[in-house]
């Protein structure tokens, strides 16, 4: 059986690395969660050897389903049909897949079905998935924001959706707008008090959005009438049960293709503000691209150790001059490249 964790001794090693004793112990508050929830180590050994088991579980999947999955994606792709994105057969089955085996929430606290794991086997995670179908990878990954949630909505958001993520709900972060791209301080699509509803609407339009059709959205809005920088941007969620945003189109990407990448309109979208007013680009959103830079940088690392062994493969399978390809030496040195670099972006 394929497994891309077992089969990957140089991404094993980081778990063996010395800080995991401390990084773990901080995770686990001294293991005060131990006799609270069946998952809940007792020491340090306990911890590893979970997730050792919950990482084997990942490349199980990653080496029995997505993988296999990950051409029939690529060319099946999402469309939308209702004003809903469907995914492609492939992506839903590895959705579900890793929904079943609790990988959704993995880093989230055990009171929110979370794993409550360390970053280290969070991203190991992610490079692992991300070997198995790199657009895939961008879908599961989105399970960030609920660390945004976790970590800065009221206690009424987080017991409303934290729970959800674990039971496979998805999220976006709904940021990019047709002018405010790398400039986040020109987004101007629009959030107002609705007196009578007592909620926020969101107006205006979202593009670039990967899984746009999330059903937990975090939405980037301006908030401070006549304001024009970030001092005027707040953070809301939006949940997908209003229908109140439409599915303009999705992106024909040159790779990634099975992640729906969604131009939105919000139409008088009823959203809940997200910690303090004025608050919600200088502070969530930089928060929530420091998980999100940690999610592409794992991206790339599984993309190049899959581009690897797909050559390694392949210049021991092609002979020329009675001999497989690799053992001349310029090929030889290509592959010696590549391995190198894998290893040491990781
Ligand atoms: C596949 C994909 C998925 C995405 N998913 C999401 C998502 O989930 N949520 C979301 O909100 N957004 C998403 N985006 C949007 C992404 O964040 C933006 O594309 C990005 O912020 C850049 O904005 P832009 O494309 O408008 O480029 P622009 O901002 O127009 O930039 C164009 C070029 O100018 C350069 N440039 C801009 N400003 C400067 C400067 N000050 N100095 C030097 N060079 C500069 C840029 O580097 C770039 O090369 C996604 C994009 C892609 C391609």
């Amino acid at each position: 059986m394929a497994n891309f964790f077992n089969d990957n001794e140089s991404l094993k090693f980081h778990l063996s690395h010395e800080m995991m004793k401390e990084i773990i112990q901080l995770k686990e508050r001294n293991y005060a969660d131990y006799g609270k929830y069946d998952d809940a180590p007792k020491d340090y050994e306990d911890a590893l050897d979970n997730y050792e088991k919950v990482m084997e579980i990942v490349g199980e999947i990653t080496g029995e389903i997505l993988a296999p999955n990950a051409e029939s994606v690529d060319q099946e792709g999402p469309k939308i049909v209702n004003n809903e994105v469907v995914y492609a057969r492939g992506t839903q089955e590895n959705h579900e897949a890793l929904r079943d085996a609790g990988l959704y929430g993995m880093s989230l606290p055990r009171e929110f079905g979370g794993l409550n794991f360390s970053y280290v086997p969070y991203v190991m995670a992610a490079e692992i998935v991300s070997r198995g179908d790199c657009g895939f990878a961008n879908i599961w990954g989105l399970q960030d924001c609920a660390e945004t949630i976790y970590e800065y909505a009221s206690k009424e958001i987080k017991d409303e959706f934290l729970p959800k993520i674990n039971q496979g709900f998805t999220c976006s972060m709904d940021l990019t707008e047709p002018d405010a791209g790398s400039d986040l301080q020109a987004v101007q699509l629009k959030a107002t008090w609705d007196e009578k509803s007592n909620c926020w609407r969101l107006n205006g339009v979202k593009r670039f959005i990967t899984n746009g059709d999330a059903d937990i959205k975090l939405v980037l809005a301006r908030s401070e009438e006549g304001t024009n920088d970030g001092r005027g941007l707040s953070y809301f969620v939006y949940d997908r049960k209003h229908k109140a945003v439409t599915i303009r189109r999705i992106e024909n990407k040159l790779g990634i293709k099975g992640s729906p990448t969604g131009e939105l309109v919000f139409n008088n979208a009823p959203a809940q503000l997200v910690g303090d007013r004025k608050l919600g680009l200088i502070k969530y959103v930089m928060s929530l691209m420091n998980g999100a830079r940690l999610g592409v940088g794992a991206q790339s690392v599984g993309l190049s150790e899959a581009a690897y062994r797909e050559a390694f493969k392949y210049a021991q399978e092609r002979e020329q001059f009675g001999k497989p390809i690799h053992n001349f030496a310029g090929v030889y040195e290509m592959l010696a490249n590549m391995r190198a670099k894998t290893d040491a972006i990781r």
